[in-house]
């Protein structure tokens, strides 16, 4: 009689799957620690992590200095809930409008919270200060977006599984595609209250809007009243080598969504950033959370936000990411369709017919990095912002090793 042994990772693997919903499919790594790029399964195999839990460990895995604020702060007070205030909550706004040059800011957990607090925010401007009649707002959005897993934002969801059999569905919001100018400018009606957009659609593949798109697109929101909303949860705090996607553009949104990197992969931290007017018609008990704005989670995303900017990590992103980007593009494969991004928000798309992207993912995590595919096709790169050169050109190396035979 033979007695099946479980290895340690099978262990874990076969009681997630057991106790646990099966809303994910992961890769079959199970990771225990985790320092700058690297992280470590439990058999004590290294990895460079090129996800970066999709751009929320911008910072590097366990920066010491922000888990320094966090065990610091946890041992002073964690929270008090809003209704008092905390000694942390005034340096967190202040220091984080002054970054990203905002009047004032909404702080709140997840990036869908925030999602959520805009589509209310500005809904409740249409009303009072547009002066659009009671229940007929209309926000737009764009086809193959992705900003949460919310009801009303899978509502507006392009993707069938992500809606199938979730409805119904909240109504106020209609569809245009991505980059398409003319579309955004024939959907806009007298109740049109805001246009809710991504700088570059990470979760739809790295796809960058045509130049010029926002220049018009931030006219067009000017000239009709509507607030121009960005996402800018995962392109935010130095993902495409600016501190914000819009700097790409030459432009500056109404309403700005920012989470993941704020605090730097280490407390969930959102927030929607706006001029003073739009988030000004949120008055007390309009809108909350119990944990948002809690002294731990502005402990941390302070300490978060200020290792991004001492320690350069913007502009090292611009500086790696362009050097991997050339490197990538350079390689000669008859698989790779298309190398794209900016920063480190990079993207290898594989032709159809090239045997799809998951067994090159596979692949990679044999060689030691862990990167995610998307749309059957699509492998998106984006490393913690500390990489090296030396780990960035590794990087480009193990990619066209995993690349299919030919
Ligand atoms: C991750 C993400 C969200 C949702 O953030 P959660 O913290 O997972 O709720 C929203 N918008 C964009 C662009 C994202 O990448």
């Amino acid at each position: 009689m033979t007695t099946a042994v479980l290895s340690r990772a099978a262990d874990l693997i076969e009681r997630e799957n057991h106790y646990g919903a099966h809303n994910y499919k992961p890769l079959d790594v199970v990771l225990t620690r985790g320092e700058g790029v690297h992280v470590w399964d439990v058999d004590g195999k290294r990895y460079l992590d090129c996800l970066s839990a999709y751009s929320a460990v911008n910072q590097g895995h366990c920066h010491p200095r922000i888990i320094g604020a966090l065990t610091e702060q946890a041992q002073r007070l964690t929270l008090t809930s809003r209704a008092f205030r905390n000694d942390q909550l005034p340096a967190f706004l202040e220091e984080l409008c002054t970054l990203t040059n905002s009047h004032m800011a909404l702080p709140m957990n997840s990036g869908a919270e925030a999602v959520e607090s805009a589509l209310k925010t500005v809904r409740k401007w249409g009303y009072e200060v547009k002066g659009v009649p009671a229940d007929r707002a209309e926000i737009i959005v764009c086809s193959e977006n992705f900003h949460g897993r919310t009801l009303a934002i899978v509502g507006f969801s392009s993707d069938d599984q992500t809606r199938a059999g979730f409805g119904p569905f909240t109504p106020g919001f209609r569809m245009v595609p991505y980059g398409d100018v003319a579309a955004f400018e024939a959907a806009i009606t007298p109740n049109t209250v805001g246009f809710l957009v991504e700088p570059i659609q990470g979760e739809a593949g790295v796809v960058i809007p045509p130049a010029g798109y926002f220049t018009r697109v931030r006219e067009l929101c000017t000239a009709h009243n509507v607030v121009l909303i960005l996402d800018e949860i995962q392109t935010g705090f130095g993902r495409t080598g600016k501190l914000l996607a819009e700097e790409h553009e030459g432009i500056e949104a109404d309403l700005t969504l920012v989470g993941k990197a704020l605090a730097g992969g280490v407390y969930p931290v959102s927030a929607v950033l706006s001029n003073a007017q739009v988030l000004g018609v949120l008055k007390p008990g309009d809108h909350g959370s119990t944990f948002g704005g809690n002294p731990l989670a502005c402990a941390v995303a302070r300490m978060a936000l200020k290792v991004l900017v001492d320690e350069g990590m913007v502009e090292n992103s611009a500086v790696m990411g362009a050097r991997l980007k050339a490197t990538l593009a350079s390689i000669r494969h008859p698989a790779v369709k298309e190398v794209r991004g900016r920063g480190l928000m990079l993207a290898v798309e594989l032709h159809p017919q090239a045997g799809g992207a998951r067994p090159v993912v596979e692949a990679l995590a044999a060689r030691g990095l862990l990167a995610k595919d998307t749309h059957d096709h699509t492998i998106r790169i984006s490393p913690p912002l500390v990489l090296t050169a030396g780990e960035a050109d590794w990087i480009a190396e193990q990619v066209q090793a995993a690349l299919p035979p030919t």
